[in-house]
């Protein structure tokens, strides 16, 4: 028996108590005829005292040689501490030793195994079995499995099932590049990667099991921006004879569920926002709705002056921010290099102080009076104390500029409090979106996505009028589900193959299979995924994802640890019928 207790359990409860522990040597402090080990596992960290007068020497002897991260197990008693230390659950008593076993050396860690550790984030993923050893990473990790379990838990009670659908696949388009994997059985051909089970899904509700859920993977070969992962994990679900309204409401609940559960957290029904509000309000189809400072479109109160910039601009926007007016000049010439910075992208910013007495000082008061700035706060919402931060410009571009102005403030005035959570679903998404590039539409959510009912006319004359019967849910800011009632009939999928660009032999070639499953008896159903890893980073109250994966990627898309992707050899090439074609 390697251990009777782990190192987090013991305390003055125990006192007398022989006990066998094992675990790893966090640290040890030795006086010469008394050493004290610090012995860690998953649990915690239990003192154990080697004393010469109480013990042996050659026990003693034994300690001193005793390494970081060396794997050991003692037996021994339990005894009360002399000096107690009340920050740890076992700081009540330590373990006076009397045998003690090396089981494995270890060689000097390349970086202390602290929470706050002295090493940088490659070497930490480069050891992450070491990184997994401290405790931010891992109670992430067990922070994880408590949700996990957690979606298990509420989804079974609510009676889904939960099947496993395959990895190698034939691609499923939801708008990335596929991961492609070589099949040597079958020459030439390629299977793809999942991006998502999204079609098994489908199909599974074709084939009667009307409450699916999966934990699972889905790859997708994007470019990485920050805080993506190639391969991520979908809280996957979907169900049959269902509208929105009722997947809406058990998601809620889950999502309730997880809140209270993990974070011991009740929240109101969610409110619901149309997607066209959403933009309008916050430039943002994922608003974090913590704090206010709402957009308010100033055109008609800006554009009756000769102030061309507003005059010639499709929208004029602006925010109030609370208490800005105590901005000094250069603070708020920062803000404008700010906004100005290509990240963001605005070519300028108008604003207007709204002082105590009830008067305004604005950055263009040769254009405006005070009347008209009183209309800006009114607008916006401003009190006195506030700044007002106007910008103008194409109605999409301007949006997003003052949405990242609008959380950035937000960020700098602390009113995005981990602690709160605000979620909302985001509905009536439109169905397809213009690609600025190609003057093409595309699925805004994915092909199989419904139209409301009565719009699939408009698709032949105002495309990107038609909106979805698609939805995301939102929570502080960052979009942690989505999901669509789907088209369940073989002739409106054919239309919507139509309508994005796919000739009637491409549809057959890629998706004959779930044309072919719809003449079949397809009963109406929806569904949603949830991002798992965002989630869990969220209800963690962290920004970052990634100490919340096991082994990670970095932005490259590599794995530092085991060195992939990697060469494959010759012969496994040709196994394959590939061979290479390297510009470099
Ligand atoms: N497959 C979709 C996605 O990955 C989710 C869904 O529509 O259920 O975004």
């Amino acid at each position: 028996m390697y251990r009777s207790h782990n190192c987090g359990e013991l305390t003055a409860t125990h006192i007398n108590t022989e006990v066998t522990l094992s675990g790893w040597v966090q640290k040890s402090r030795d006086k010469g005829f008394i050493v004290w080990v610090d012995l860690r596992d998953r649990y915690g960290i239990t003192q154990l005292v080697f004393d010469e007068e109480r013990t042996s020497k050659d026990l003693i002897e034994q300690a001193q040689n005793l390494g970081r991260e060396f794997v050991i197990q003692v037996k021994g008693t339990v005894i009360e501490r002399a000096s107690k230390n009340p920050n740890i659950p076992t700081g009540d008593i330590e373990i006076l030793v009397s045998e003690l076993e090396i089981l494995n050396q270890s060689v000097l860690p390349p970086f202390t195994i602290e929470d706050k550790t002295d090493g940088g984030e490659d070497i930490r993923m480069k050891y992450r079995y070491l990184d997994i050893r401290r405790n931010p990473v891992k109670n992430s990790l067990i922070f994880r499995s408590k949700v996990s379990q957690e979606v298990r838990n509420y989804l079974s009670k609510e009676g889904f099932i939960e099947v496993e659908t395959p990895y190698l696949i034939k691609s499923t388009p939801e708008g990335a590049r596929d991961f492609v994997v070589p099949s040597r059985m079958n020459a030439g051909e390629f299977y793809a990667l999942p991006q998502s089970p999204q079609t098994f899904k489908q199909l599974l509700m074709v084939g009667g099991m009307d409450k699916y859920f999966q934990i699972v993977k889905c790859f997708r070969d994007e470019d990485l921006r920050a805080d993506r992962q190639p391969e991520f994990t979908q809280i996957d679900c979907e169900m049959a004879f269902v509208e929105q309204e009722d997947i809406l409401n058990v998601f809620e609940g889950l999502t309730r569920h997880l809140l209270k559960e993990v974070n011991g957290v009740e929240v109101e029904k969610f409110p619901r926002m149309l997607y066209d509000d959403a933009m309008r309000l916050y430039g943002n189809d994922k608003p974090d709705i913590r704090f206010g400072m709402e957009f308010g479109e100033l055109n008609t109160v800006t554009q009756h002056k000769d102030f061309g910039v507003f005059n010639n601009a499709e929208l004029v926007v602006g925010i109030a921010v609370p208490g800005g007016n105590s901005y000094t000049r250069k603070e708020i010439d920062k803000l404008i290099d700010w906004v100005k910075r290509p990240q963001v992208g605005a070519l300028g910013m108008i604003y207007s102080r709204c002082n105590d007495d009830g008067t305004f000082k604005s950055s263009v008061d040769k254009f405006y009076d005070q009347d008209d700035l009183a209309k800006w706060a009114e607008v916006t919402g401003a009190k006195p104390g506030d700044l007002v931060c106007v910008l103008s410009g194409d109605k999409n571009k301007v949006r997003a500029q003052l949405s990242a102005l609008r959380m950035e403030l937000a960020e700098r005035l602390g009113l995005r409090d981990p602690k709160v959570f605000a979620p909302l679903w985001v509905i009536d998404f439109p169905l397809l979106e213009l690609d600025e590039e190609t003057g093409h539409y595309h699925a805004m959510h994915h092909p199989f996505t419904s139209p409301k009912p009565g719009q699939l006319e408009l698709l032949d004359t105002n495309p990107g009028d038609v909106k979805a019967n698609a939805y995301d849910l939102v929570l502080n800011g960052n979009e942690i589900g989505g999901g669509s009632i789907r088209i369940h009939d073989k002739e409106t999928q054919a239309t919507m193959f139509k309508h994005l660009g796919f000739s009637e032999e491409e549809a057959k070639a890629q998706f004959g299979f779930l044309m072919d499953a719809f003449q079949y008896g397809a009963p109406p159903h929806g569904g949603l995924a949830f991002g798992l890893d965002r989630l869990v980073a969220i209800l963690g109250g962290q920004e970052t994802i990634r100490d919340f994966i096991a082994f990670p990627k970095n932005n490259s898309g590599r794995d530092v640890m085991i060195d992939a992707p990697a060469r494959i050899d010759d012969d496994q090439l040709t196994e394959l019928s590939l061979k290479l074609n390297l510009k470099s």
